[in-house]
């Protein structure tokens, strides 16, 4: 290991040996990048899809979604035209749905007042729906060219790690610090590829816990790598306990009927369709939960039978406990109250809604029942 290496802090400004890292990482890169498909045909609508996609989730599982969503979709005036029901469906099971409705959103400006092409500046891209600082440099480098920096997790890891940044990169002050050093580091002439090489090394070679040092083309620049503080940097904020909550749905029968209703397009996880229900009380009994819940939000009244199952899910920021119960409609008309729509659907007929994941694990318990 390099005992002669100097301990390497952060310092504003250019670094004097950006042009060996930005060579020795291009240089790996060109041997080492993955064959993807967004890497394959290159335009600036793949690159935006893509790196939306790629927004907290790992390449791996953006895959499949991502041919799907291309054959479905594949220029910006079909992703406008389409209903929003239809992208969340196609969005189904990779969270975070925001993304889906500001791309669907996003569509629709470009096609509307863009003239179908996606702005080609950082400062533009920043105009549109769902793009942030950090998307929109994505984009403009690796679609346009444009020298623009990014930072997200890998880059992050890689450079608190290579310049030994030991502040927390969440607080503001160190953040900032990273977007310089990253603006110093991007490449002029192949920024695109430089912010793409910088992305791959975090994601197959520095990564989180046993980053292959060995492997890596910057282990020579490498301050962690140096005082092997390759495991403890980034500096981790303790994670808060998640909170749980105790939530119940109704599955409502009216004839060969089901209730599904939409959620709220502001509310966590707008947009999507599941079975009516909510939290379930302090000291209030689950069926009596079940019956008040259904009741606020569609307006009907109903008698809640056996329960169905019980399922647990962890979301990003909380856990829940769903307690599902079979239901049969008594008295009303159901109507969209605490939520955007209701409708009764044929029990086959619920693949064609895209679900919250907790619902979506109820469907194997209404298949074991005979409901689906
Ligand atoms: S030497 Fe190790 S810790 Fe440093 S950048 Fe490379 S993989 Fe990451």
């Amino acid at each position: 290991m390099g005992s002669k290496q100097k301990s390497v802090h952060y310092k504003c400004g250019r670094d004097a040996r950006a042009p060996s890292i930005q060579n020795s990482l291009l240089k790996w890169f060109s041997g080492n990048a993955r064959d993807l498909p967004w890497r394959r045909n290159r335009t600036p609508y793949t690159a935006w899809i893509s790196e939306i996609m790629l927004q907290q989730t790992q390449v791996a599982t953006v895959i499949d979604y991502y041919n799907r969503f291309m054959k479905r979709f594949p220029t910006v005036e079909l992703l406008a035209k389409a209903r929003l029901d239809s992208v969340l469906k196609l969005w189904e099971g990779l969270g975070y749905y925001s993304r889906g409705r500001n791309l669907h959103k996003a569509a629709q400006t470009i096609v509307r007042d863009y003239d179908g092409q996606l702005p080609d500046t950082v400062e533009g891209l920043q105009k549109i729906p769902g793009i942030g600082r950090y998307t929109a440099g994505a984009i403009a480098s690796i679609a346009f060219n444009k020298p623009a920096s990014i930072l997200d997790g890998n880059v992050i890891r890689v450079l608190c790690r290579v310049f030994r940044i030991k502040s927390n990169p969440k607080d503001t002050a160190t953040r900032n610090q990273l977007w310089h050093l990253a603006d110093s580091l991007v490449h002029t002439k192949y920024p695109g590829r430089f912010n793409e090489a910088m992305m791959e090394l975090g994601a197959t070679v520095c990564t989180p816990s046993n980053p292959l040092c060995p492997a890596c083309p910057l282990q020579k620049y490498c301050g962690a790598f140096a005082h092997n503080e390759q495991n403890k940097l980034p500096v981790k904020q303790k994670q808060a306990k998640l909170p749980h909550y105790t939530i119940v749905a109704g599955i409502v029968y009216k004839d060969d009927k089901i209730l599904i209703d939409k959620r709220r397009q502001n509310a966590l996880l707008g947009g999507l369709w599941e079975f009516p229900g909510g939290k379930k009380l302090k000291n209030e009994s689950f069926k009596a939960a079940v019956a008040r819940e259904v009741k606020e939000e569609t307006g009907i009244e109903i008698e809640v039978g056996k329960r169905l199952c019980i399922v647990r899910h962890a979301y990003s920021h909380f856990k829940i406990t769903l307690h599902a119960y079979l239901c049969r409609y008594q008295s009303g008309i159901a109507q969209p109250i605490g939520c955007d729509a209701v409708k009764w659907i044929l029990p086959h007929g619920l693949k064609k809604y895209a679900f919250p994941a907790a619902n979506l694990k109820l469907m194997p318990c209404l298949k074991s029942a005979g409901v689906l």
